[in-house]
């Protein structure tokens, strides 16, 4: 067994190491590594003491609330919360008692963020109204996930008792989804503008898109320096439009994951995975999702019942990786 690497790629590793920034092309020579090359797992351990190093041993719990479960007239196609997609019948928008059992079990169980999610046409106004409500009644710092806004709007979410917001653009933007790249790209500005800090994953990633499409939305990312970018691969609900291209695992993520790591050097607070696993935990990342509520990759209306992961579970994760979700955040 020899663990002598390529030279090249050695080279690629010593300057992630050191938090200088990476090409394009140094990052595509990583993507194409091969997963079982003594190279991937010198990648993995490279990112993996750069996180370590820049985010102590800190395990990040950002956890979801989907708001509402409502059929959006958007549909993009890997989304289960669509028209065409034809999951759910019944219209729901989750009670503000509901919400609120949700928040304060979280803020006690040690919740770093409160992430609202809604679908596309879901009132803003009434997102604005949750904030208010939850920032009245927890600590826990509050994260909008919503559509495209505009500068009022921004400022109207910092003023509701948001600290940040999460948008993306994501992998088939305008192909897979309705949406303009630019407009997401302005909603970005809008945070930056406004003083939200911007979460993102680079999401949500599948086997049919391109090592080029994948990391030029690290370096877009990096260039607008969000809080937090790691990797969210599809997951494809039964029925998806998107079955006939599969997934990917959660090995070929953390090789993802390691790369977006070291792409990001020293602009993230925390490098995010989805869903949680213990792959990613040793290649970067270090900040997961529990979920309640609407999920666009759910066919349960309450994704707490569905797939998705409890918080005690995502600290379980964390401690048998040797991170410690108890310590303060890193991000707010
Ligand atoms: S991803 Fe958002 S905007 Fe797109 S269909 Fe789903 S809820 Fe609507």
């Amino acid at each position: 067994m020899t663990w002598k690497l390529k030279p090249a790629i050695e080279d690629i590793l010593k300057k992630g190491e050191n938090l200088e920034d990476l090409t394009t092309q140094e990052a595509l020579d990583l993507m194409a590594l091969p997963l079982e090359s003594p190279e991937v797992y010198a990648l993995m351990q490279t990112a993996d003491a750069v996180s370590r190093k820049t985010f102590g041993k800190k395990g990040e719990n950002h956890f979801h609330i989907g708001l509402n479960v409502e059929q959006c007239p958007y549909n993009c196609l890997f989304c289960s919360l669509t028209q065409k997609a034809d999951v759910f019948q019944e219209k729901i928008e989750f009670s503000k008692e509901q919400i609120i059992a949700w928040a304060k079990s979280a803020e006690k169980d040690g919740a770093d963020g409160l992430n609202l999610m809604t679908t596309g046409t879901y009132g803003f106004k009434r997102l604005l109204e949750i904030g208010r409500l939850l920032k009245k009644t927890v600590s826990t710092p509050l994260v909008a996930n919503t559509r495209d806004i505009t500068h009022k709007e921004g400022e109207a979410l910092l003023e509701a008792g948001f600290q940040g917001a999460y948008h993306a653009v994501r992998l088939g933007e305008g192909r897979d989804t309705p949406f303009k790249r630019e407009k997401r790209i302005a909603t970005i500005q809008v945070f930056s503008d406004v003083g939200l800090s911007w979460a993102n994953c680079v999401e949500p990633v599948g086997p049919e898109h391109s090592h080029e499409e994948i990391v030029d939305l690290m370096f877009l990312a990096k260039k607008h320096k969000a809080a937090y970018s790691g990797i969210m691969r599809r997951i494809n609900f039964p029925g998806s439009p998107m079955e006939k291209f599969g997934m990917i695992t959660e090995r070929e993520m953390a090789r993802m994951v390691a790369v977006s790591r070291l792409v990001m050097a020293d602009v993230p607070k925390a490098h995010c995975t989805h869903e949680p696993h213990t792959a990613s935990l040793m290649a970067g990342a270090n900040l997961f999702f529990p979920e309640v509520g609407a999920s666009p990759r759910d066919r349960e209306a309450e994704t707490g019942q569905g797939r998705g992961n409890g918080i005690d579970r995502c600290k379980a994760i964390h401690w048998e990786m040797g991170l410690d979700p108890d310590l303060p955040s890193n991000v707010f």
